[in-house]
Order: structure tokens, then sequence, then C-alpha cells
């Protein structure tokens, strides 16, 4: 299937590695110019060189999404690089693990300018050039913690229900101009973040066997592929959705 995004600008935050990298990479194969987002220049230097090779077209604009200002300055840079955004994808590395009641003050505001304030900002600057062309897609990469909230995950689980009720009510204001507005919610994907989660390989196998159905976690390839085909055009009708990517893991029934 054609998706239909050859000539579309994508902007992936957190693009650098694991999911967002599984994304960049994906949006890149399917013909989109996608600029590659994340803090250290290095490593998207090696992202790009590497999508590159394979034929992809990739810009690298550093950027930490948890400031107002980076945000700002990425989308300046965007502009007079590349242009602005018809695909955004919202994506960083999750808030550190905590409990509820256990958090201070501080860790509860750094949650939210990474989880929640940078879906807000990113999405707000990218919403112009959406709406004079009547076409936009945004995707924010969240948790399956909107569905079943995760033990110890507390920051997660507060500000990823924040960026789903952001979602959803965006949703409904843009529907009618070409804009779509969705959320993908990670179960356990092998991938960087779930080696701060747990203490090592075999707690990671014994997990999965005992928690998951399907018995072994996900790869950011499969998180990445309903994020590339949201962002096409045949997802138009598709809009306020979060799709669990979780190899059964919630219990629910949505
Ligand atoms: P990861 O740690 O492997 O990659 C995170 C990416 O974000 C990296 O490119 C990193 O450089 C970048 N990043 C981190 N902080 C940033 C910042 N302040 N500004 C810009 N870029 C920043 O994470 P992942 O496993 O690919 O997860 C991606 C998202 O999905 C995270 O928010 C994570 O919490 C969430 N998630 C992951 C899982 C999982 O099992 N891996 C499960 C549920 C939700």
């Amino acid at each position: 299937m054609d998706l239909q995004i050859g000539n579309k600008v994508a902007l992936v935050t957190g693009g650098s590695k694991g999911i967002g990298l599984a994304v960049s990479q994906g949006l890149a194969a399917e013909g989109a110019r996608v600029v590659v987002s994340a803090r250290d220049e290095e490593v998207l230097e090696s992202v790009i060189a590497d999508i590159r090779s394979k034929g992809g077209e990739a810009f690298a604009i550093p950027a930490d999404v948890s400031s107002p200002a980076g945000i700002e300055e990425l989308f300046e840079k965007m502009a007079s690089y590349t242009g602005l955004p018809d695909i955004l994808v919202v994506n960083a590395g999750g808030p550190p693990p905590g409990t509820a009641a256990g958090m201070e003050d501080s860790a509860w505001e750094a949650g939210y300018d990474l989880t929640l304030m940078s879906a807000v900002r990113l999405t707000r600057l990218a919403l112009p050039n959406m709406q004079e062309k009547q076409w936009g897609r945004i995707i924010n990469i969240t948790s399956v913690s909107v569905k079943q909230p995760v033990a110890n995950l507390a920051l997660s689980n507060a500000f990823r229900a924040g960026v789903t009720g952001f979602a959803k009510t965006l949703s409904t204001e843009v529907a009618d101009q070409g804009i779509t507005v969705n959320n993908v919610g990670p179960g356990y994907t092998d991938t960087q973040r779930l080696k701060a989660l747990f203490a090592d390989e075999e707690a990671k196998s014994d997990f999965a066997s005992n928690t998951i159905p399907a018995k072994r976690l996900a790869t950011p390839e499969e998180v990445a592929a309903p994020v590339i085909f949201l962002a096409s055009e045949q997802a138009a009708y598709i809009t306020g959705q979060t799709i669990s990517v979780d190899g059964g893991f919630v219990k629910g029934l949505l």
C-alpha cells in the first residue's frame, strides 16, 4: 500500500533511539522528509547518515523538548531548513519511576514539562501550518498506562493521561480541517527505556512470560507500524484514538 506521504515533512522528537528511531526510519522508508530530533547531536548525525544510506531523506535538528525555548528554536530551524511539519510525532524519554505519594514538586514539575507540555507546545507550533494546508497528522507516543496505570510510574500515569485528554479535545477542534490527532500507547517494548525499569535481561524475560499474553516484549518496529499508518493519507478518518500495541497486556475492553 502506498501511504501517500512522499511529499510530506515529518518531525519526530525523541527520534534518535528506541521507538522514535523506528518511527523516523519507517517514515523515511515511506518517502517522507524526516526531521529527526533529540538532544545528542552526534547520535542524530549517525541516525540520519544511516537513513540517507538507505535512500531516505532525513535531517538532524537537536532539541530538548522539555524546554519551551528548545521547542521554539527547533521550529525556527525547521522553518528555514525543511519547512514546518505536516506530520508531527511527539515522543521523548519517559519520566523517571516513582510512587504517587513519594515524589517532590520538582519531580512533578519536570515530568509536566517533559511529558505533558512538550505535547502541548509542539502541537501549538505545528498547527498553524497544518491549518493553512488543511492537512496534518499529530501522533503522540504515550503508554498502555493510560488504560491500565503501571505501579511505580506515577508521573507517566498522570501526565500521559493528560496528553490523552489534550489530544482528544484537540481532535474535535481540528477534525474538519483535515488534521487528525491520535496516540499510540506502547506496551513493554525492548528499548533502552526498559533497562531503567528492570534489573537485568532475566528479569525482563520473566516479566514478559508471566505478565504479557504474547509472552514477549514488543520490538520498536512493531510500535512504529501503527504510528506510520496513522501518518498516512489512508488514516484520514481515524482521529481522537489511542491504539495500544501491547501483546494483550491491557486487561480492559478498550
Ligand atoms: P528510549 O529511552 O529508548 O528513547 C527515548 C528517545 O527520546 C531518545 O531518542 C532520547 O534521546 C529522546 N529524549 C529523551 N529525553 C528527551 C528530551 N528531553 N528532549 C528530546 N529528546 C529526548 O525510549 P523508548 O522506549 O523508545 O520510549 C519512547 C516513549 O514511549 C517514552 O516516552 C516511553 O516512556 C514510552 N513508553 C515506552 C515503553 C517501553 O516499554 N519502552 C512502554 C510504554 C511507554
